[in-house]
């Protein structure tokens, strides 16, 4: 018998390859699995696996539908010499802690861990479902997704990809990185507003059913590559899973040893992903959870209440600056007792008044989560502490999460192994980072400053980043909110 795939918000039922390929349950709700399935190998037996083998182990207990071989094809194109190392995902040991780098893909963010493979996993699932339809990926992005989906999609026969993101919201290598983008299949738009407003636009032409009609007569149907999209989520179950055995491997843990996992959190997907694995079956004490300025989460997991209506900042960790939490719809699902009414009043109050209360009974079912934010200040101070006690250099995103746990270890006395996930290569952000390490930097080019980063942090530069600069603008379009649907249009035309 398949795992069969629901919606949060209704009683849509599909596989795990339909939900694929539909992104968002039709009723506008998120899919998740009816029950988790639960390790088939033994701990031991996963720590004497590479990481496409473990990529196949774990992925196969959640998308039954696929056969080992369609499977095995993902996965093995997907990681393979497009990331840096043929460890994939390396653990690194530093002031504490163990930091699992996810940024060795393409796009230097860790959205290329499920965003190399998706492309696969959608063009597989189209096969298998006789879909003939171009599917055309629609995104909104903080910064990292957008990039990611970019490279994983571009020139990939039967799809388009077309991604907004917001003009002034996002770092200047991100930016470059999107407006660079090759491939006749692609289109990136920045508009006039912030992440939260890309995502509603984009969520808003999901839901229209006369656009849908119009689209399926041209032969085009829209898929999602944002965080939503179950195939963005389960491969990222596998690197939890790879980080526990690797310290297994280390001599760190034994099998069944708790360990701590701390994520810097935007739209809660990877922390979710921490959420699933541990349902799964792996021994996790805390998922702690980090926000940055815009602490709605945070605030949430420590109150019971979810109030987006409060000031969005622009922070240095642009990729967590977000104000709806889309991926949390599939846990507050889960901790209601899998009741699709109270999901939808709940969102429902959401898009009305920004604003949701859960029950008592809920936040009891929080206990595994801790939360805790750091501002601007605290990030930038962690990345000088941290380069200052043990000369490694992290990313703004990856110093958020540094910085709770901190924060979290002094508060609590926990001496338990923690993970914590480093979600970007810190020459994403280095204009952010050297002058975090050095102070001032003004005057600094951008070249200067990645040479900079080069020598304090003693690693290459990566060449997604040295070929930027002289890499030609291709995306010039900017749009207002209202003119998102337009543009989408104009390009399928
Ligand atoms: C997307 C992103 C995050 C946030 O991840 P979510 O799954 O949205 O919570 C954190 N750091 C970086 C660098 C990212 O790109």
């Amino acid at each position: 018998m398949d795992l069969m795939y629901k919606s949060t918000r209704g009683d849509e039922y599909c596989t795990a390859s339909q939900a694929v390929i539909k992104g968002l349950a039709s009723d506008g709700g998120l899919y998740v699995p009816t029950e988790f399935p639960v390790f088939q190998k033994s701990l031991e037996e996963m720590s004497r696996m590479d990481y496409r083998e473990l990529a196949y182990n774990v992925m196969s207990l959640y998308l039954t539908d696929y056969t080992e071989e369609e499977l095995r094809y993902c996965v093995n194109n997907a990681y393979d010499e497009k990331f840096d190392t043929p460890a994939i995902a390396p653990l690194r040991e530093a002031g504490g802690a163990y930091y699992l780098e996810l940024f060795h893909g393409r796009t230097l963010a860790f959205k290329d861990m499920a965003l190399s493979i998706l492309p696969y996993l959608m063009t597989t699932a189209a096969k298998k479902n006789n879909i003939t339809d171009k599917i055309v990926i629609l995104t909104a992005t903080s910064g990292d997704t957008g990039k990611a989906a970019l490279a994983g999609f571009a020139d990939v026969p039967g799809t388009g990809i077309i991604v907004f993101y917001p003009k002034d919201g996002v770092s200047r290598v991100q930016e470059l990185q999107m407006v660079t983008q090759k491939g006749a299949n692609t289109l990136v738009a920045g508009i006039h507003g912030n992440f939260d407003d890309a995502q509603a636009g984009v969520k808003k032409m999901f839901s229209d059913k006369d656009l849908e009609k119009l689209l399926a007569a041209k032969g085009y149907r829209f898929s999602s590559a944002n965080s939503i999209n179950v195939g963005r989520l389960v491969p990222q179950v596998v690197y939890y899973v790879h980080a526990y055995t690797e310290l297994m491997r280390r001599g760190v843990i034994s099998a069944g040893d708790p360990v701590n996992l701390c994520v810097p959190t935007g739209n809660f997907g990877n922390i979710l992903a921490a959420y699933f694995a541990k349902r799964s079956g792996l021994p996790v004490n805390k998922l702690i959870l980090a926000s940055n300025k815009n602490k709605v989460l945070t605030d949430f997991f420590n109150t019971g209440t979810y109030d987006r209506n409060r000031e969005f900042y622009v922070t240095s960790s642009p990729s967590m600056d977000i104000l709806v939490s889309s991926n949390l719809e599939r846990l507050i699902y889960l901790i209601d007792g899998c009741s699709s009414e109270l999901t939808a009043d709940l969102m429902a109050k959401l898009s009305k008044a920004g604003k949701y209360e859960i029950t008592q009974e809920m936040m009891e079912q929080l206990v595994d989560f801790y939360a805790g934010f750091a501002t601007e200040e605290d990030t930038l101070a962690e990345i000088g502490k941290l380069y200052e006690e043990t000369g490694y250099v992290t990313d703004t995103h990856t110093a958020v999460a540094g910085s709770v746990y901190r924060s979290y270890k002094a508060g609590t006395g926990d001496t338990t192994p923690t993970v914590i996930t480093s979600t970007a290569s810190p020459y994403k952000f280095s204009a952010a980072v050297v002058g975090a390490i050095e102070g001032d930097i003004s005057g600094k080019s951008d070249d200067e400053l990645i040479a900079r980063l080069s020598a304090l942090s003693g690693t290459e530069i990566p060449d997604a980043v040295a070929s930027l600069s002289s890499a030609p603008v291709l995306h010039k379009t900017v749009c207002k909110i209202a003119e998102m649907e337009k543009v989408v249009l104009d390009f399928l035309k």
